[in-house]
C-alpha cells in the first residue's frame, strides 16, 4: 500500500460568484511545482495573486523525483526547504554500467560546507503538497481549486489593458482581469494554444517505462545507470531510491512498443522480476509510458502574459531538468514583476527574464538532447561508438566525460545579461558576474548559512574585519539593500575569493549583480540601477 493519501483541496465558488467579472494583479494559472513556487516567490515580495488550477489535488503519481541543490536554495528561500530535505533521500553518487559491469562512479558534491545536498529525490506528490501547504499559509496568496482556465482574450494580452481569462467552475464561467497572467499551466498549456503559440525543437522517437515499486531493497542510496543490462537487453535501465520505500525504475522500451501493452501488469512484473530476481517482494506503486520531446516557446514572454516551466520549454528527465528549471524561471520572474508592479523598475526588466529564461532551457535542451543522443544512438556505428565509449571508461576518466547518462542539474549562469555589471577587478575565485551566490556556513550555529542572511530584496555581501567599516550605501538604498558582513579570512571568503573590503552585490535571486574589492559607494549604485534595468 502507498503511504501518501492524495488530499482533495476543494472547491470554493469565486467571490463574485459564477458569471461575475473580477481584477486581479497577477493571476497564476497551473499549481504545479512552478506555480506554486512563483506564488510563494511573489508573496515573500509583498505582491498578491490568484492561482488557479483545474484539479484540487497534487500531481497523480511521481513525475520529478530528483530536486537539485538550487532548488532547494530556491525553496528553502521560500520557507520550503528544510521540510522538503527532511522527507527526501539524499544523494550524491551516481554509478554507471555496462551490460553487468560497473564502468565508474561519480561524485556530484565532493566538498562539504553546504546546507543542502547535491540531490534529494522526493516524489513530486509531495513536494506539491508542501508548496500548497506553504501557500495556505499565505494570506497574499489566494488558491483556486477547480478553476480552469478556459481561454484568454489574444488580442488583450500585448496591449496596456488587463488581460481577459475565461475561467470554468463546477457551477460556470466567470471573468477574471489581470494585470499580468503567468502561465505555469505545464506542457499541454492551454494558454499556450489559445495564442495560438507553438514550441521549435526536437520530438524523440523512443519510449520509456517508468515503475515506481514499494519495496524493502539494500540498494544503496544511489543513482544506478547501466547501458544494455543483462536483465534489460538492448535498452537502458536507471533505478533510484524515494521515501517510503519507493524505487523509481525506468526502462527503455524503444519506439515500437506498444504503450498501452507495456503499461499492464503482466507485462510489467515479469520486466521488474528479470531486474530485481525472481524471489524480491514488490508492489507496483505507479506504471507509466513516456516519450519526450526537447523544445521551447521562442519567446517566453508575451506582454502581460508570461509562460513558465514545462508550459515555456520541455527536455527529457534525464538529468532532472524539468521542474528544476522552472522553479528557476518562478526564482528569475518573482522579484523582476515585483519591482515593476511597485514601479521600481521599468519595464525591460520582465524582458531580461525572456532573454535569461531561455538562454537557460537552451542550455538544458543542449544538455537533454545530448544524454538523449547517448542513450538511444542513431544506426549501428552511433551505438559501436558509444559502446566503445563506454568500454574506455572504465580506464580512462577522458572517455567518462564523454558517457552521457544524464548531466545532471545545475543552475545556469546568466553570462550575457545586461543586468550585471562586468568586472573591474581581478578575481581568483568565486561565482562571476550573473551566476548563483554560493553557500557557505559563516557562523557557530547548524542553521547559520549564507544565502539564508541574504534579504528578500538586493543584498550586499561585505567582507571585512567584523568591527571595520564597510563599504558606504548610498544614503538611497540603505533601505532597499541588506547588507550581510561577512569576515574576510575563513570558508565564506575563500569560495568568494574574497579580501578585506571586497563586496558582491546579489539580485533578489541571489545572482550575483556585481562584485569588487573596493567599491565605491557609487559603484554600488550603478550596479544597483543596472540590474533592475534602468541602464544598460
Ligand atoms: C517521467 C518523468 C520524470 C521526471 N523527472 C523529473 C525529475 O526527476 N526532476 C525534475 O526536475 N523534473 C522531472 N520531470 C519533469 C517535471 O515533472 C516537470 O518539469 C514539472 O512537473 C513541470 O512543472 P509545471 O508546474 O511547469 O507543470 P505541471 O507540473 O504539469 O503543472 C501544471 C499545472 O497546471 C494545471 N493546469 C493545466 N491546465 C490548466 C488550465 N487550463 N487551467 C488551470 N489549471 C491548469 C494542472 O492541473 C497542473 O497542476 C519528469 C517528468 C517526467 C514525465
Amino acid at each position: 500500500m502507498a503511504d501518501f493519501a492524495y488530499p482533495s483541496f476543494g472547491y470554493r465558488p469565486p467571490p463574485g460568484g459564477p458569471g461575475s467579472t473580477e481584477a486581479c494583479r497577477v493571476a497564476i494559472v497551473g499549481g504545479g511545482p512552478v506555480g506554486l513556487s512563483a506564488a510563494l516567490d511573489l508573496a515573500r515580495q509583498g505582491i498578491a495573486c490568484v492561482l488557479l488550477d483545474e484539479e484540487d489535488s497534487v500531481s497523480v503519481g511521481s513525475r520529478a523525483i530528483c530536486y537539485a541543490k538550487r532548488t532547494l536554495e530556491i525553496w528553502d528561500r521560500l520557507g520550503v526547504g528544510v521540510r522538503m530535505l527532511a522527507k527526501g533521500v539524499t544523494w550524491q553518487l551516481g554509478k554507471v554500467f555496462h551490460g553487468g559491469e560497473q564502468r565508474y562512479s561519480f561524485d556530484l558534491l565532493p566538498e562539504s560546507g553546504h546546507q543542502f545536498p547535491a540531490f534529494i529525490n522526493l516524489q513530486q506528490y509531495y513536494a506539491e503538497l508542501y508548496l500548497v501547504e506553504a501557500a495556505r499559509a499565505q494570506p497574499l496568496i489566494e488558491l483556486r481549486w477547480k478553476h480552469r482556465v478556459a481561454d484568454i482574450t489574444p488580442e488583450h494580452a500585448s496591449g496596456n489593458d488587463p488581460v481577459r481569462l475565461t475561467v470554468e467552475t463546477p457551477e460556470g464561467e466567470y471573468t477574471l482581469l489581470a494585470d499580468y497572467v503567468l502561465a505555469a499551466d505545464g506542457a499541454r498549456s492551454t494558454l499556450r494554444r489559445r495564442l495560438g503559440l507553438d514550441f521549435k525543437g526536437q520530438v524523440f522517437e523512443d519510449r520509456f517505462l517508468i515503475a515506481d515499486v514499494k519495496m524493502k531493497a539494500n540498494f544503496p542510496v544511489e543513482r544506478w545507470f547501466w547501458f544494455d543490462p543483462p536483465f534489460h537487453g538492448g535498452g537502458s535501465a536507471l533505478l533510484h531510491s524515494q521515501p517510503d520505500d519507493v524505487w523509481r525504475i525506468d526502462l527503455q522500451l524503444g519506439w515500437q512498443a506498444d504503450p498501452e501493452a507495456e503499461r499492464q501488469p503482466e507485462r510489467v512484473i515479469p520486466r521488474l522480476k528479470a531486474m530485481l530476481g525472481e524471489s524480491t517482494q514488490f508492489e507496483l506503486e505507479w506504471v507509466s509510458i513516456y516519450t519526450f520531446q526537447c523544445r521551447r516557446l521562442e519567446r517566453f514572454r508575451h506582454g502581460r502574459v508570461i509562460f513558465i516551466g514545462d508550459s515555456a520549454h520541455q527536455v527529457s528527465p534525464f538529468g532532472a531538468r524539468g521542474a528544476n528549471s522552472g522553479v528557476q524561471d518562478a526564482d528569475n520572474l518573482a522579484w523582476k514583476l515585483a519591482h515593476v508592479l511597485r514601479d521600481e523598475a521599468p519595464d525591460a526588466l520582465l524582458d531580461t527574464y525572456d532573454s535569461e529564461r531561455s538562454a537557460a532551457a537552451d542550455e538544458n535542451i543542449l544538455n537533454s538532447t545530448r544524454s538523449t543522443d547517448f542513450i538511444s544512438p542513431k544506426g549501428a556505428t552511433a551505438k559501436a561508438m558509444r559502446d566503445a565509449v563506454l568500454e574506455l571508461a572504465a580506464d580512462y576518466p577522458f572517455a567518462r566525460r564523454l558517457v552521457n547518462s544524464g548531466r545532471l542539474s545545475l543552475p545556469s549562469t546568466y553570462r550575457d545579461t545586461p543586468l550585471s555589471t562586468p568586472d573591474r577587478d581581478a578575481f581568483s575565485a568565486g561565482p562571476p558576474p550573473g551566476a548563483p551566490a554560493v553557500d557557505a556556513p559563516v557562523g557557530a550555529g547548524d542553521a547559520d548559512w549564507l544565502l539564508r542572511r541574504c534579504g528578500s530584496g538586493f543584498t550586499l555581501l561585505a567582507f571585512g574585519p567584523e568591527s571595520g567599516p564597510g563599504p558606504e550605501l548610498p544614503a538611497a538604498l540603505r533601505q532597499r539593500i541588506t547588507v550581510v558582513t561577512l569576515p574576510a579570512t575563513g570558508l565564506a571568503a575563500r569560495r568568494y575569493g574574497a579580501a578585506p573590503g571586497s563586496a558582491y552585490l546579489l539580485r533578489p535571486d541571489q545572482h550575483v549583480a556585481a562584485r569588487w574589492h573596493r567599491p565605491s559607494s557609487q559603484d554600488i549604485s550603478m550596479a544597483y540601477k543596472r540590474a533592475l534595468a534602468w541602464t544598460a
